[in-house]
């Protein structure tokens, strides 16, 4: 048995929880719900219904994670801002899968580490908002709090908070979560194959030479490691992929709270990797309240507002035995801010002797809106960021070992910059998100090579 495997053995269950007790504490961003009846139907339906990801998968993930806070690999963690139950379909699902494998095989190539996968899908369905209501032309209605809650139309029926979709999104992440598990036990990350995740407009890209160049370096070395070996090797056939999403909706996260035979203690099993959100990470509040009692690898948002006092109650309530693997800490400071807010919470989770993992999410302390309104992201804040956050970490003597970004596989035009230099005038073309705006497959890529550059120049 190895370091990390033995003390990822049971340590012991949280103190006073269930997975009601969050219902003692304050829950914000939560959907007011009419009809409590219908919310109770719901939530039994849902509790009967079978988990999306097992035990076994999320102790697997929590190793690996463990693993990455030794510096043995690199997390990328992406994927939309937030699903919607109609982008449910073969082609987004599969192009999303491409754009994530193509740029763990720079990061993997580049880094020479391993990258552990995570995708912000096949549960990502709930969103925080600023305002509980949204008022058009005198029209006050409830706001759109993503398809797991309601509508995006700005209607009475649209907007109203529905149990039912509770169901639906259960019933969309299955499905989303049945289909990239076929697309990899099929075959389609094999690494002998990277020509299966081209995605057809990828042949005009600025950037496709470079890649071209590393996935027949790739190609000559697997060869070359097959002739001495004498045979294919198998584990290049498949990889691991997992699942996270915000656990925000509490009703939703605690009826997937499962106990299962032969382990200790509680799984969230709607997602591997659930995370916290800035507006709900509260050490006093319902989440962390949640958080606490469930052995799941968890991720938590830091936002500019953390002090360092708070980031170490929160670090000790959510980690009280300082287990490997368990606690990721995701950065979002925006690229101006980081440098002032950074140091001093990675001086003070050093100063615990905590062990954490540390990721940078580029994207959500960079969202700006254009002179027109449109709300936006410029490729340059995003690679600062991300850049910043390794510089930082370095002087601190802490290793930034991953990166959270909202990207998808499609040819959108949602941030500002990149390989292609998209302006203003771009963004009319293909904006297609309804929440933040997401990095083009472009931009994705580009945005791996730059990681790699950072790290080994
Ligand atoms: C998000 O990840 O979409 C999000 C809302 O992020 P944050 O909680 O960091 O604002
Ligand atoms: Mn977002």
């Amino acid at each position: 048995m190895s370091q990390s495997e033995r003390h990822i053995q049971p340590v012991r269950e949280a103190k006073d929880w269930s997975p009601s007790s969050w219902q003692t504490r304050p829950a914000v961003q939560q959907p007011s719900y009419a009809d409590a009846t219908e919310l109770e139907r719901a939530l039994v339906k849902l509790g009967n219904l079978p988990p999306l990801v097992t035990s076994w998968e999320v102790i697997a993930l929590r190793k690996q994670i463990a693993e990455a806070q030794e510096g043995r690999r690199f997390l990328l963690q992406g994927g939309d801002c937030a699903e919607s139950f109609d982008d449910c379909s073969s082609a987004l699902i599969s192009n999303r899968l491409k754009v994530l494998l193509q740029m763990s095989l720079v990061l993997t190539h580049g880094l020479k580490l391993p990258v552990v996968r995570v995708g912000r899908f096949a549960g990502q369905y709930a969103k925080p908002r600023s305002a509980d209501t949204e008022t058009r032309d005198g029209v006050t209605l409830p706001c759109y709090r993503g398809d797991i809650v309601n509508a995006v139309e700005f209607s009475p029926t649209a907007r109203r908070p529905d149990p039912q979709r509770l169901i639906e999104g259960h019933s969309h992440s299955a499905l989303t979560m049945n289909f990239v598990r076929a697309l990899i036990d099929g075959g389609f990350a094999d690494l002998h194959h990277p020509e299966y995740w081209d995605l057809d407009w990828v042949k005009y890209s600025p950037l496709m030479s470079e890649y071209q160049r590393m996935v027949e370096s790739i190609g000559d070395s697997l060869r070359f490691m097959e002739t001495l070996h004498g045979a294919p090797i198998g584990s290049f056939s498949r990889v691991d992929f997992y699942t996270s999403h915000e656990a925000l909706v509490l009703h939703y996260e605690q009826a997937q709270t499962r106990q299962v035979p032969r382990q200790w203690g509680w799984f969230n099993l709607s997602t591997h990797f659930p995370w916290i959100g800035m507006r709900t990470a509260d050490v006093d509040g319902a989440h962390v309240e949640y958080f606490r009692g469930i052995r799941n690898p968890i991720a938590v948002k830091i936002g500019p507002s953390v002090k360092p006092e708070q980031l170490k109650r929160l670090v000790a309530t959510l980690n009280p035995d300082n287990e490997p693997g368990r606690l990721t800490l995701l950065h979002r400071m925006g690229a101006e801010k980081i440098e002032a807010h950074l140091p001093a919470l990675v001086e003070a989770v050093k100063s615990e002797g905590a062990r954490v993992l540390w990721s940078c999410d580029p994207m959500h302390g960079n969202t700006e809106s254009t002179s027109s309104g449109i709300k936006t992201r410029r490729f340059e804040n995003i690679r600062n960021e991300l850049e910043r956050a390794f510089d930082i970490h370095a002087a601190c003597g802490t290793r930034l070992g991953g990166a959270h970004l909202e990207l998808t596989g499609e040819d959108v035009t949602e941030c500002l910059g990149g390989a292609r230099d998209l302006t203003e005038v771009d963004l009319a073309r293909a904006y297609k998100s309804n929440v933040d705006p997401r990095l083009n497959y472009e931009q994705s890529i580009e945005m791996a090579m730059l990681i790699v550059r950072k790290q080994t120049q």
